[in-house]
């Protein structure tokens, strides 16, 4: 994994990057970037990134309403906080693969998490393990289809082909199924940060996330 060559193509291809040693230490600069941009309401995709490192918790600390569908208020529900998430002034996310040309890959199973990456929000900003970089983008694909979707079919009990193949082999593979509970519907790779989107990528030196 060659993280300098990650950032620098990150930055050629549009974003801004950032880089922390820990997840503590980008809690407290997302934490500080958002209030200084004076945004209230940031909204999340699901992710284990995300969790793993206590944002969410950080920033309602900090006053800012957070929209997070896998943690709905109560009297809320996923596709509630997924539709109010459209206007949120930042959405953040992860990725299930990082290329080092900076290519960023993202598997999703209703589409909230994707079109919240692709189109409406003046600030997006990724939150990403240097445990998701990868060669290339073929590898980057490779990733998220045999590694992180089987590992999050895992973190919900699933019972779709990859994660009754990953429990009992303690490997991970893509069946490429047809189950009924099939997380992969969707994949987005981001060549570069689109027009028009003020895109942030917070890396960290950990493994988070799958
Ligand atoms: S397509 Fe099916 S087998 Fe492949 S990772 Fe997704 S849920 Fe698992």
């Amino acid at each position: 994994m060659n993280l300098e060559k990650t950032m620098a193509s990150l930055r050629r291809n549009g974003y801004t990057v950032s880089y922390f040693e820990t997840g503590g230490e980008a809690v407290e600069h997302i934490a500080a970037s958002l209030t200084e941009a004076g945004i209230t309401t940031a909204a999340f995709g699901g992710s284990a990134t995300l969790t793993a490192i206590g944002l969410h918790a950080r920033l309602e600390a900090d006053g800012i309403t957070v929209l997070n569908p896998d943690f709905p208020d109560p009297g809320e529900n996923f596709r509630s906080i997924a539709m109010k998430s459209v206007d949120a002034d930042c959405y953040l996310l992860s990725a299930n693969a990082l290329s080092e040309n900076g290519e960023i890959v993202n598997i999703d199973g209703v589409g909230n998490r994707l079109a919240g990456s692709l189109y409406g929000h003046g600030k997006v900003i990724y939150v990403i393990g240097t445990n998701k970089i990868t060669s290339d983008v073929a590898s980057a694909v490779y990733r998220a289809r045999n590694v992180a979707a089987p590992k999050n079919c895992l973190r919900f009990g699933l019972e779709t082909p990859c994660a009754v193949y990953a429990r009992e082999n303690g490997e991970t593979r893509c069946f490429n199924c047809d189950h009924p509970r099939r997380i992969c519907r969707s994949m987005l790779i981001h060549l570069t940060r689109p027009t028009g989107c003020g895109a942030e990528v917070v890396l960290i030196n950990e493994e988070l996330g799958f």
